[in-house]
């Protein structure tokens, strides 16, 4: 019976690992895949379970050949007889069973004496003592085993858990900047967006209204309210996480948005100022006026263009008054352009977009359009510099 036992361990020794094998549970790598180290730590590894390997066989084999024959062909256990044939089945192990017995005190050829009895029970024992100390052993070798392998087990969870805990860490410490990143882009665009608003700044039209910054050139912005005013109105308006202080609004403010110069301010861009710009260049250009600035042209029909009443035309005084024009042909015919707001449509929507539109007239009619404009654009001229005034 333990022969049988005895077997079936060696058998599932020596077959377990071309068991696993065939199930495919050894995966091959090739050796060059593997670095110097890894190949090292490989070898080492077959080196050491080889020798267990081979100190199991050995360990066997002396068993076996502590048997007496006697007693294994004495066995009634048909078992005996297969396992006898199993093993010499397992590969790599020797027939076991002709080996020399390597125990001095054991002499299976003797004859069947009194004292032949005697031995063979002295001999039995022993086997009995060995086999029970084989079994001690073996259970010690268990415990031990799965001592070992718990471990291992702690430690490679141990070793993953660290790893798991740097990654996080790392992972951390990436995502910090990438997403204060994020938010800083976030926060510039909202700023930018919101200042680039034509109710928050006003796009100056000309040509040498630029501004360049690091090879950047870009159309003057100018700011339609005082920047702090501006710091409130976006933080009302934007949600929690976007919110600055005004010194980081302040900061974020695009180089080409900036407070309106003294320059700026006759350079009001409307629709009306423009107009009454066209007219006046176009009057200047035929000679008619001696300045193509509208400060100066409303100096002119007022007392003090800083006075309300003055630009509102209802001081008594200057509220009559008008540019005058030298002597001329008033009847020739003449052109001139005017921006003109146009609706579109396109489909269902409607689109409103200026126009420049030539209009064709008579000089006279050209001056009286001009004095016309000019009149109604001194109070918008009015409060318009009142509201430049605010940034200074
Ligand atoms: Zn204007
Ligand atoms: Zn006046």
């Amino acid at each position: 019976m333990f022969i049988l036992l005895l077997m079936n361990n060696s058998v599932h020794y020596c077959f377990s690992y071309q068991r696993r094998k065939h199930e495919g549970k050894i995966t091959y790598v090739k050796s060059d895949e593997l670095s110097e180290r890894e190949r090292n730590n490989l070898r080492n590894k077959w080196k050491a379970a080889s020798r267990g390997y081979r100190e199991r066989k050995k360990m066997e084999k002396a068993m076996l050949d502590l048997t007496p024959q006697s007693i294994e062909n004495t066995l009634p256990d048909p078992a005996g007889v297969e396992a006898v044939e199993g093993q010499q089945e397992s590969p790599g192990g020797g027939v076991v069973v002709d080996a020399p017995p390597q125990n001095e005190d054991f002499h299976p050829q003797m004859s069947s004496t009194p004292e032949r009895e005697d031995r063979e029970k002295k001999a039995e024992k022993r086997f009995k003592r060995l086999q029970a100390e084989k079994h001690e052993l073996r259970k010690l070798n268990i415990h031990l085993r799965k001592q070992l392998a718990k471990m291992r087990k702690e430690k490679e969870r141990a070793r993953k858990s660290e790893m798991r805990a740097k990654e996080r860490l790392r992972h951390i410490e990436r995502g910090k900047p990438k997403g204060g990143k994020k938010l800083a882009k976030e926060r510039k665009l909202a700023v930018v967006s919101f200042l680039t608003r034509d109710e928050n700044s006003r796009l100056l039209p000309g040509k040498k209204d630029t501004i360049t910054k690091n090879k950047i050139k870009e159309q003057r912005r100018i700011l339609t309210k005082p920047l702090t005013e501006l710091h409130v109105l976006d933080n009302s308006e934007m949600k929690k996480s976007l919110h600055l202080s005004y010194r980081q609004f302040a900061r974020r403010r695009p180089f080409y948005v900036t407070e309106p110069k003294a320059k700026d301010r006759d350079t009001c861009a409307c629709r009306d100022h423009e107009n009454v710009h066209l007219l006046a260049n176009k009057l200047y250009s035929r000679g008619l006026l001696k300045t193509k600035s509208i400060s100066e042209l409303l100096v002119m029909i007022v007392c003090d263009p800083k006075n309300k009443d003055c630009m509102d035309r209802v001081c008594a005084k200057c509220c009559f008054e008008e540019v005058e024009f030298p002597e001329t042909e008033s009847s020739s015919e003449v052109t001139w352009e005017q921006w003109k707001r146009v609706t579109s449509t396109n489909g269902e929507r409607m689109f409103g977009n200026m126009v420049k539109q030539i209009y064709n007239g008579t000089i006279k009619e050209l001056m009286e359009l001009f004095s016309q404009k000019l009149e109604s654009l001194a109070i918008h001229q009015f409060n318009w510099l009142h509201q430049a005034e605010q940034f200074r």
